[in-house]
């Protein structure tokens, strides 16, 4: 068997901490994976990810689809040769960025009838085609569709939504499996997505119609969409609440630094978000002592790094203050650096969760990163 997810310790908190084994390496859970939306985590080459330590990644099925095509990445070998990319990959279902990005959508049982953002051309986006281009693109974990609708929601129009999502992954599975059948050994593991918006009963609901089509992993998505950071975690935990505990949990687009620790001690396994690239571009770099906005006139003659008790490669040869110099010249540099300490900053938090799960402190870890996160350096 290429895949495998153990648990080897629950905390007393709820929070597990286990390794999920793809073809493409062992990955130590609960892990954060870096958002490589077009076959590339921006601002990082593959050899900086690898001296990072990401064993896993995302790529964007909407993009890749789009542009440059996944007939053209099958034909070059699949999205890790495409990319020179040795550690796993995870593709999203490609449903967000249509709902997001694209013009004139029109949603049927049958799927979304989607213009694209790049050219206009007209695409239908069906639960099968989802899970077709990410077997073509050859990625260790992919997503089936969903329907992501707005929070909050109408009852009905969360209802109807949640209907639709159990429909789509039917039928997601039924051809993820009879493809799979074709080759024997499982070349990828399919997720099923949680729905349901902000409604709890919703939610359970969403989580048993999934479990009857027997996922071997399961995601929570439509959160961290505008509501309260209790929402979230309240959402997450009755979802995770009745998932099966030998199954990696993946909770869709988080979280801010200091939210992590929480959504691990609700028994998450995986996470993604493009917060640590995208602020590191926007001049935000997250430290241990909390948010520098490096732009600010106070680091113009700063000498020290961005962060003085990280140890990644930025932190260890270039201050504050040539930082602030690169962003204020618009040098691409700058956003390189920023990127490169922002991610390192993200993988370094989980190594610090699995650690404090070992030891069984988790909670004195959260409730010191949210000080941190409300006293620091705003
Ligand atoms: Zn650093």
């Amino acid at each position: 068997m290429n895949f495998s997810f153990n648990v080897a310790k629950t905390d007393a908190t709820g929070a597990r901490r286990g390794r999920l084994t793809t073809p493409h390496g062992a990955i130590e859970t609960p892990v954060f994976m870096p958002v490589g939306t077009q076959a590339t985590v921006k601002g990082l080459t593959q050899e900086a990810l690898e001296e990072l330590g990401a064993g896993i990644i995302l790529a964007n099925t909407y993009h890749l689809y789009l542009r440059p095509g996944h007939e053209l990445v099958r034909k070059l070998g699949g999205l890790h040769k495409f990319m020179s990319w040795r550690g796993a990959i995870l593709t999203d279902s490609g449903g967000y960025q249509v709902f997001s990005l694209s013009e004139l959508r029109k949603m049927t049982d049958d799927g979304v009838r989607f213009r694209s953002h790049l050219d206009g051309s007209e695409h239908l986006l069906t639960p099968e085609k989802a899970a077709e281009i990410q077997l073509a693109l050859g990625s260790d974990i992919a997503m089936v569709l969903d329907e992501c609708i707005e929070t909050p929601a109408p009852r009905e129009k969360a209802e109807a939504a949640l209907k639709r999502t159990t429909e789509w992954a039917k039928r997601a599975r039924q051809y993820f499996l009879e493809q799979a059948t074709h080759n024997g050994d499982l070349a990828q593991w399919q997720f099923g997505i949680v729905q349901g918006a902000t409604f709890a009963d919703l939610r359970r609901e969403s989580g048993r119609q999934l479990l009857e089509l027997d996922f071997p992993g399961y995601a929570i998505g439509g959160l961290a969409v505008g509501e309260a950071h209790e929402i979230t975690c309240e959402m997450a935990g009755e979802v995770t609440a009745l998932l099966p505990k030998d199954r990696p949990r993946y909770l869709m687009g988080v979280g801010r630094p200091e939210q992590l620790a929480d959504y691990v001690a609700l028994g998450i396994d995986m996470m993604d978000c493009v917060l640590p690239t995208r602020a590191a571009r926007h001049a935000c770099i997250y430290t241990s002592e909390g948010r520098v906005l490096i732009k600010n006139a106070r680091y113009a003659q700063d000498q020290r790094p961005l962060d003085p008790n990280c140890s990644c490669s930025v932190c260890r040869r270039y201050t504050r203050a040539y930082l602030r110099h690169l962003f204020a010249a618009g040098e691409l540099t700058a956003a390189i650096l920023a990127t490169h300490h922002n991610v390192h900053f993200y993988l370094d938090i989980m190594r610090q969760i699995r650690e404090a799960i070992e030891f069984g402190n988790l909670a004195n870890f959260s409730s010191e990163m949210h000080a941190r996160y409300t006293l620091g350096p705003a």
